[in-house]
């Protein structure tokens, strides 16, 4: 049997214009699709209606035109998609995997306080408070999942063999936010699997997240993509590139430098003269030349913007 056909995919959030770490990713997931005969998606994450900003997913799809990206298909939007969340979130509750939680977050941090529970990869580990059940005069706020005391593993083609014990270093996760939104980590696998993603290549921001993706395909019955996390850019303080640490946007007047950028990022080595090509001489160059395993085995690299 041929093995499924590749398909990738970018996956911004509009919470802003995108900048310099945005473009590696897309650039990167963007050339391992391409150079592999796949397609590539492009899937709006807007699921987050309080975080948007009016404008910027529009702004979004200007700029990765301005820089010559080519997608396929249309353009999915999160914020349309709420009954397939819906489902995937009734079909895990029917498998008794969910729990409402009516704990807020003073609670949480403070019961972790008076049991000296420990501090997670991702925030506080949630103690279980409502796992068996609401106290009384409680009311349901947020779903969380259950989680298990068992190793997650899986092979980042990037970082390596990466294992997680959820239950010990995460803890049971919310799905449903107190605020009625699903949560990402629920959202990213229903549309991934739904679009019939094959291979995610993202920032190595996301790495720690990939585990809790893998247990809800599991629990979904739903093929498990493959995964490879690039370095994350980062300021001098070792912080992400984002709206919060002031990243530039991108321009697309600078396409070429900035593409060019890119690629020396990601360890493609692009030849000099090249910085000032045309955009198209750039994309030609990097569609023969384009090296997954050129990419550096580390999470994260100073970019001076
Ligand atoms: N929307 C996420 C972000 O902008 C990326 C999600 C993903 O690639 O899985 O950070």
């Amino acid at each position: 049997m041929n093995p499924a056909p590749y398909i990738g995919r970018f996956a911004p959030s509009p919470t802003g214009p995108l900048h310099f770490g945005s473009l590696v990713a897309a650039v990167a997931s963007y050339l391992e699709a391409r150079t592999n005969q796949g397609k590539w998606l492009v899937r709006l994450e807007d699921l987050d209606g309080p975080r948007e900003i009016a404008g910027a997913a529009d702004a979004i799809l200007k700029t990765l035109e301005g820089f010559g990206f080519e997608w396929d298909g249309t353009v999915v939007y999160q914020s349309r998609r709420n009954d397939l969340y819906q489902s995937a979130f009734e079909a895990l509750e029917a498998q008794h995997s969910l729990y409402p939680c009516g704990c807020t977050r003073k609670e949480i941090a403070d019961s972790v306080l008076l049991h000296q529970a420990l501090k997670g990869i991702d925030g506080l580990i949630y103690p279980g408070t409502c796992r068996h059940g609401l106290a009384s005069g409680k009311t349901a706020r947020a779903w969380r999942i259950k989680t298990q005391s068992e190793n997650i593993s899986f092979d980042d083609a990037i970082q390596g063999q990466i294992t997680q014990n959820l239950a010990q270093e995460i803890g049971d996760f919310v799905l449903k936010r107190a605020d009625g939104l699903f949560a990402y980590q629920l959202a990213v696998v229903v549309d991934d699997a739904a679009q019939r993603v094959t291979h995610i290549l993202r920032g190595a921001d996301l790495l720690d997240s990939t585990p809790r993706q893998i247990y809800l395909q599991r629990l979904l019955g739903t093929s498990q993509p493959h995964y490879a996390h690039i370095p994350v850019a980062t300021n001098l303080q070792g912080e992400k590139l984002s709206k919060q640490t002031l990243a530039l946007a991108l321009n697309p007047s600078a396409a070429s430098q900035q593409l060019w950028q890119a690629l020396d990022f990601l360890g493609q080595q692009p030849p000099l003269e090249l910085a000032k090509a045309k955009v198209s001489e750039l994309w030609a160059w990097s569609h023969a030349h384009w090296e997954l395993q050129s990419i550096p085995k580390v999470r994260s690299i100073y970019y001076r913007q």
